[in-house]
């Protein structure tokens, strides 16, 4: 298998090796690393993927990636380790599936990346003797699922930063009870406020020697496990017919949706991909109008890992569309808009509509949706109103539900008056002790945090 560079969005770095960007996280020139080109996996490998397990799925879509960089026998024991849960392709009616991303430890979509991500970094650094210390900014579920794949591992330390407001109780304890490698910390600020001080960090070049990487979605690590459940969604509900399905996306940073775009480059039969975000609207408005304007600040709603008001991954889609834009979101060349209109339809999806949208899912169909997850429910249930004619009873349909109901019991019990069951990943959280810093929002009072306590 031919080796796959990368290089990054902003045209001025040199090119990496997978490993060498999975170890940098962003390049040295503040783009995002992206394959020079997408491998495409033959029509009947894909079909192939109708038997096989999705540890065994992840193994082979990764390999195109990953060729070269790790031995295939190292390869499927990091997908095997990493992929030891469920699932689930909840049927709802007709051919209209949810597809569950919930039942890793941390009841995240985020396991399926920073389990695969964890395992791949303690790979090289193992081999090479180092160290590493990964700094995070969370919207509420990435700190927790990092945190715990990185949990007690030797060579890496991993700081997480998190807008106090912003996160649920739940989410917060999933952090803040783990200790040992892993130190949070809260801010009175927002989301977009904790990734500004990291990529500031990333930037400074005072801070090298403390061998900083990343961990947030600009990381490459985690957008290739995210090409996978694309595939896996595909092999189980279309199996080899000739048949193209729609999915879905409740988009935040756009690391999800990235997966499905890529993942469709590859070779997967993707009638559309339904963009799902909150009142964050500024994709939605800039398919429709070509005008990209950063929310600043973002919106606060109740689906709070989607309060992005600028998507970092959004500069690697323009990529995949020929088009660059940088890190601000000023585009230099224009993407092709047309072709990405002819393979999305984005809606943004107000908290109000959310919220009846749990209702009607439960109601209706007896589907348990959280915040996010209805986003995404509510985006396709317009997407077939607005296209009647791709709302047959056979087109396939997959909804992402990208965290567990019992996440967010308040929500669930004032909509639903009921009380979601606590998946096992998250029993006994309420009784452990929790531990955490604060700090503003002043990049200088966050070197200094670093300094003083990773710098000697
Ligand atoms: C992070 C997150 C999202 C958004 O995913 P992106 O890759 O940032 O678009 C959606 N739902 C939940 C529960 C999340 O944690």
């Amino acid at each position: 298998m031919d080796e796959i560079l990368l290089s990054s969005t902003n045209g001025r770095a040199e090119k990496a090796t997978f490993r060498e960007a999975l170890l940098k996280g962003i390049a040295p020139d503040r783009g995002l690393y992206m394959p020079e080109r997408i491998p495409v996996i033959p029509p009947d490998e894909i079909a192939s993927y109708a038997k096989m397990d999705y540890h065994k799925i992840a193994f082979q879509v990764s390999r195109y990636f990953l060729g070269g960089q790790i031995s295939d026998k190292a390869l499927r024991a990091i997908t095997k380790d990493a992929y030891d849960f469920a699932v689930p392709l909840e049927h709802v009616y007709e051919k209209k599936y949810v597809m569950r991303l919930d039942q890793g430890p941390t009841a995240s979509f985020k396991d399926f990346a920073a389990r695969m991500m964890g395992r791949l970094m303690q790979h090289y650094l193992n081999k090479e003797k180092r160290n590493l210390l990964i700094l995070t900014a969370t919207s509420g579920d990435t700190g927790s699922a990092i945190a715990n794949a990185f949990y007690g591992l030797d060579n890496i330390k991993v700081v997480v930063l998190f807008p106090e407001a912003e996160v649920t109780a739940r989410q917060r304890k999933q952090m803040t009870t783990l200790g040992k490698n892993v130190q949070i910390i809260g801010l009175d600020a927002k989301f977009d406020d904790c990734q500004a001080l990291v990529k500031t960090a990333f930037a400074d070049r005072e801070l090298d020697y403390l061998n900083l990487s990343s961990a947030n979605s600009i990381n490459i690590g985690r957008l290739v496990p995210q090409t996978v459940y694309y595939f896996y969604a595909f092999s189980r509900l279309c199996g080899s017919a000739d048949r193209e399905i729609i999915f879905s996306v409740p988009s935040g940073n756009f690391g999800d949706m990235m997966g499905g775009v890529i993942a469709m480059r590859m070779g997967l039969p993707v009638k559309k991909f339904i963009i799902a975000t909150n009142e964050n609207d500024e994709y939605p408005i800039f398919l429709k109008t070509g005008q990209y304007t950063p929310i600043v600040p973002s919106v606060n709603c109740i689906s709070s890992a989607m309060n992005v008001g600028h998507p970092s991954n959004i500069s690697r889609l323009v990529s995949v569309y020929n088009g660059s834009m940088d890190e601000t979101g000023a585009i230099g060349i224009m993407p092709d808009l047309k072709q990405m209109r002819r393979d999305m339809y984005a809606i943004s999806i107000s908290d109000r509509w959310t919220g009846e949208t749990i209702q009607e899912a439960w109601s209706s169909h007896k589907l348990l949706l959280e915040p996010h997850g209805a986003v995404g429910w509510a985006g396709l249930q317009q997407y077939l109103t607005d296209y009647p004619e791709h709302d047959t009873h056979d087109q396939v349909c997959v909804s992402l539900e990208t965290a567990h109901p019992a996440k967010f019991p308040e929500k669930i019990r004032e909509l639903l008056g009921l009380d979601p069951e606590l998946p096992p990943s998250l029993e006994g959280i309420e009784e452990k002790e929790e531990q955490y810093d604060t700090i503003g929002k002043e990049y200088g009072e966050f070197k200094a945090y670093l300094l003083g306590r990773y710098g000697s």
